[in-house]
Formats: C-alpha cells, sequence, structure tokens
C-alpha cells in the first residue's frame, strides 16, 4: 500500500529530516510530540501534530501504547521510528503492524533477533562473516568466560547482549576486574535496556570502527559502501567519514559482500547498518553488530553516493521494490559529518542546554546542516544532546576537509556552548588530516596537554 500520511515518531534533527524526505515524496506528516518538545522545529514543520504527554521519555517517546493510540487516531498509514527510542524495539514494531498499521522498518522479527547482539553473532557466522574471538552465547559468570579468557587473554571487553549507544560496556582488565565489572555491567544492562544478559569479546587493540549501509526490500540486498566512524568519545562517534579510505579495495569488497550476505540470511527488508571493527595491522575485520534502523551518520552515505536512505525507506515500506541495482551504485568524492552537540567540550562534555542566540549556518554547494536549531528555540534538558549534523563533500578527502575548514568557521551558534571547537580542532590536527587514527584516538588525544590548550583557547575566541 502507498503510504499518503505518516506518523514520526521521534525528535529532534531525525524527525525533520524524516519530514522533508516524506513531505517530498507528497507524504502527509503526523509529528508526536512530549510536553518540552511543543516548540520544535519538528512540530512546526508538520502538518499536523500530537501530543503524547510529559518530557521524560519513559512516559512519551518509549510509551508504546501512547503512540500506537496517537498514530490510530490521527488515521496514518505508516509510522516511522527515526533511531534511538523505540526504533530498535522489537514489540513496537509487531505493535504498529497488529494496528493495521505500516512500520518503516524491518519486522518486528528480525529485529528481535538482530537486536540481541549474540543472536547476531551467530547470524553472522552462519553467513560466513568472521565475528570478533568471544564467548558462545550469554554467559552468567566468569567460569564461562574461561575458554575466552584462556584463548585471547586479558583485557576481555564485557558486553551486553542488548546494549547500544555505548552503553553497558566494560573493559576488564584481570580476573578481579572481571569479577567486579561483572555485576555492574549487568545491572547497568538491566536498566538501560529492561535485559541484564552479557557476553564477552576479545578486545581488539589499534582497531578502526568500519560499518556498511545495506537496503533491503525482503527478496533484493544492496550496499551503499561503507563508512569509518572510529572518531569517538566513550564508544560513541562523533566524526564520521565515508568511505574509509585506508581499506585497501580488496577488503573493502569483501567487507560490503559480507554485510550483503548477512541481510540475504535473514531476508532483511528496510535500511541498516552493519558494524566492524578493522584491525589494519593484519588486514583482519570482525563483526560486532547490526543496527535495524537508519543511522545518525546516514547523510555521509548520500552524498557519495546520491541515494535518498530516507525515501528509499519509505518506498520500501510501501511495498515497492529496492529501486536500485548493486552495478548502478557508484562512490563520488568523499564526505564528513561532525555531531554537533549541545556539550562544553572545555568542561569534559558537559551537556548545556539552553536557549539559541544568534544563528549562522554554512551554506553553499556540498555543504549540509541537519538540524532542530533556530534561533530562540529553548533546548530541552530531557534528552541527548545532538543539535545537527555538520555534512560536507569533497571530490577526494583533502578536498572534503578543506570545505569542513570552511564550513565550521561559518557555523555560529550563539547563546551557548556546543562541540563546533572541538570538531575545528580535530580538522586542523595533523593525524586526522593524514587519517592517522583508531577508535581510541580521540580520547588519548582529549587527555594532551595540547587538546586541553585548544579547546579552552577556542572558547575564549
Ligand atoms: P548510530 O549507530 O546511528 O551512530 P548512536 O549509537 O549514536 O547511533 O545512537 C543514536 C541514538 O540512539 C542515541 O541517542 C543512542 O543513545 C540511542 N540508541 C542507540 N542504540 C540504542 C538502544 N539499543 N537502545 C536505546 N537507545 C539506543
Ligand atoms: P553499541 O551497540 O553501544 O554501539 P558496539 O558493539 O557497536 O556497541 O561497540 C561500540 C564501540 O565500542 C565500537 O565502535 C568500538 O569503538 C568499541 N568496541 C566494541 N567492541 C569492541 C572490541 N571487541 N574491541 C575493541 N573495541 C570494541
Ligand atoms: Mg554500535
Amino acid at each position: 500500500m502507498t503510504i499518503r500520511s505518516l506518523l514520526i515518531a521521534n525528535r529532534g534533527e531525525i524527525a525533520v529530516r524524516i519530514n522533508r524526505a516524506a513531505k517530498a515524496l507528497g507524504i502527509r506528516c503526523v509529528q508526536v510530540y512530549s510536553d518540552a518538545d511543543a516548540d520544535s522545529l519538528a512540530v512546526r514543520l508538520a502538518d499536523e501534530s500530537v501530543n503524547i504527554g510529559p518530557p521524560p521519555a519513559a512516559k512519551s517517546y518509549l510509551d508504546i501504547g501512547t503512540i500506537v493510540e496517537a498514530a490510530r487516531r490521527a488515521g496514518v498509514d505508516a509510522v516511522h521510528p527515526g533511531y534511538g527510542f523505540l526504533a530498535e524495539n522489537a514489540d513496537f514494531a509487531d505493535s504498529v503492524e497488529a494496528a493495521g498499521l505500516i512500520f518503516v522498518g524491518p519486522t518486528g522479527g528480525t529485529i528481535r533477533l538482530l537486536g540481541d547482539k549474540v543472536a547476531a553473532r551467530e547470524v553472522a557466522r552462519r553467513a560466513g562473516v568472521p565475528t570478533v574471538p568471544g564467548s558462545a552465547g550469554r554467559i552468567s559468570d566468569i567460569t564461562e568466560a574461561r575458554d575466552v579468557i584462556a584463548g585471547s587473554g586479558f583485557p576481555v571487553m564485557i558486553k551486553a547482549a542488548a546494549g547500544g549507544g555505548g552503553r553497558g560496556i566494560r573493559v576488564a582488565r584481570s580476573e578481579a576486574e572481571f569479577e567486579q565489572l561483572f555485576p555492574q555491567a549487568s545491572a547497568e544492562a538491566q536498566a538501560a535496556f529492561g535485559d541484564g544478559g552479557l557476553y564477552v569479546e576479545k578486545v581488539i587493540g589499534k582497531a578502526r570502527h568500519v560499518e556498511v549501509q545495506l537496503i533491503g526490500d525482503g527478496q533484493r540486498f544492496v550496499h551503499c559502501f561503507e563508512r569509518e566512524c572510529s572518531l569517538q568519545r566513550r564508544r560513541q562517534k562523533v566524526w564520521e567519514e565515508a568511505g574509509a579510505v585506508m581499506l585497501p579495495d580488496a577488503v573493502r569488497g569483501r567487507l560490503c559482500e559480507s554485510a550483503v550476505a548477512i541481510a540475504r540470511e535473514v531476508s532483511y527488508r528496510g535500511a541498516g547498518t552493519v558494524e566492524y571493527l578493522y584491525d589494519e595491522e593484519t588486514g583482519a575485520f570482525y563483526f560486532i553488530e547490526v543496527n535495524t534502523r537508519i543511522q545518525v551518520e546516514h547523510p555521509i552515505t548520500e552524498m557519495i553516493t546520491g541515494v535518498d536512505l530516507v525515501a528509499e525507506m519509505l518506498r520500501i515500506a510501501s511495498g515497492e521494490p529496492l529501486s536500485i541495482r548493486q552495478d548502478d551504485l557508484k562512490v563520488s568524492g568523499h564526505s564528513i559529518e561532525c555531531r554537533i552537540n549541545a556539550e562544553d567540550p572545555a568542561r569534559n562534555f558537559m551537556p548545556f542546554p539552553g536557549v539559541v542566540g544568534a544563528l549562522a549556518t554554512p551554506e553553499g554547494e556540498h555543504v549540509r546542516f541537519d538540524t532542530m536549531l533556530y534561533e530562540g528555540y529553548q533546548i530541552p534538558p530531557f534528552y541527548d544532546s545532538l543539535l545537527g549534523k555538520l555534512i560536507v563533500w569533497g571530490k577526494n578527502r583533502d578536498a572534503a576537509l578543506e570545505r569542513l575548514r570552511s564550513a565550521l568557521a561559518d557555523l555560529k551558534i550563539g547563546g551557548l556552548p556546543t562541540t563546533v571547537p572541538l570538531h575545528a580542532a580535530l580538522a586542523a590536527n595533523p593525524d586526522v588530516q593524514a587519517g592517522r587514527f583508531d577508535t581510541l584516538f580521540l580520547e588519548n588525544w582529549l587527555q594532551t596537554e595540547e587538546a586541553i590548550r585548544q579547546l579552552k583557547k577556542e572558547e575564549v575566541a
């Protein structure tokens, strides 16, 4: 059934992004909002909006019953979950379909299977994709991790089976530390994800985070090449690039093919991402997880392939076959995204909600700023601190970096500290410019005198 109206079950910049893609397809948009988001840009842009309750997410954006009821009452055909919140909640997908509506994403069964990282590792193995050496399944104490520890030695990583957003992960350097961290990780996972299940993985040292964008209609599956997302803080991405320029072409080919093999294994429908760790020294890559949703960093893939991933999600959800063939997809140039957060990099990234003052956003060819911001907007303190994403394209990586530096200089968000100075410092950093970094680079760099000085200086400027 062709989607004519859509409930956007999210907030922030991704709600704005979905709104624009849907409108361009002639779809009527109904925006949900909590009491804290009545003045949001997403609400202003939507054709209609529905209040779904008080500010805490548990009482609004995470309330399945209220959101499905809002969709039914608004008479929409479909629901787009965005990322975060209920995007990877299988019960939500099932509830939407049980109400006779289209869920823009994979089936509840696929989300349930791949959302469990232990089960997903098994799927990857069945598809012939190498996984990080680790426990065969969930473990309940250190005795069940003995084999992994004996094989890989310390440190090992304790991970939540239901984890996401960098939470529920602990690194244990010794048996004593393992015994101490294990119950902590389980309690955190239980509180954050409602599932305290844990597994262990070998720690891949000096790794790059590389991921492959997938899109499928349940029968045909294509990849839209890879992204490099190693610049992370607290295991959350900060800066992303497409493609991963250090990958040898032969490895790139196998990596992208392996993601398609996973999609085929589960007859994947919708947009998704397969994440890997890449060991530059050995050239080996290891599956870590699948995200069964649109990702924050999807625009950089759009910039190098020309595919509108959100529009494609909506077409597939309407029952149309995939409009793209693998052979038609070609990479053009290079793209970089910087996540602009309402956090103060000079004060240990303290979140800083406030009122947006004068706003100047970069414009021009090959520059895109996906944002929820407008002048005078009061940023609510209840949700994550992402304000927007600055995305640039260049004919190669150097050209993209050049454009990024000038776009960052043009981006002025008055009234509150943001991560713009951090990105300016990174864009000027010789290691970043040379592409020499791994997943620990940013954390290490932030501890240096140079970083502390630069972030303070930017603050004064
Ligand atoms: P991406 O994989 O797209 O880079 P992030 O890890 O930055 O996504 O997460 C995007 C948002 O979704 C963040 O607000 C994060 O906290 C949230 N999120 C990611 N995974 C989960 C999950 N499994 N459960 C709840 N929230 C999640
Ligand atoms: P999440 O679901 O929270 O996104 P991931 O499994 O994707 O968790 O891991 C998040 C980040 O943690 C990775 O991008 C990487 O930087 C780091 N990481 C995860 N697993 C390992 C590992 N086995 N060895 C080293 N680093 C890892
Ligand atoms: Mg991840």
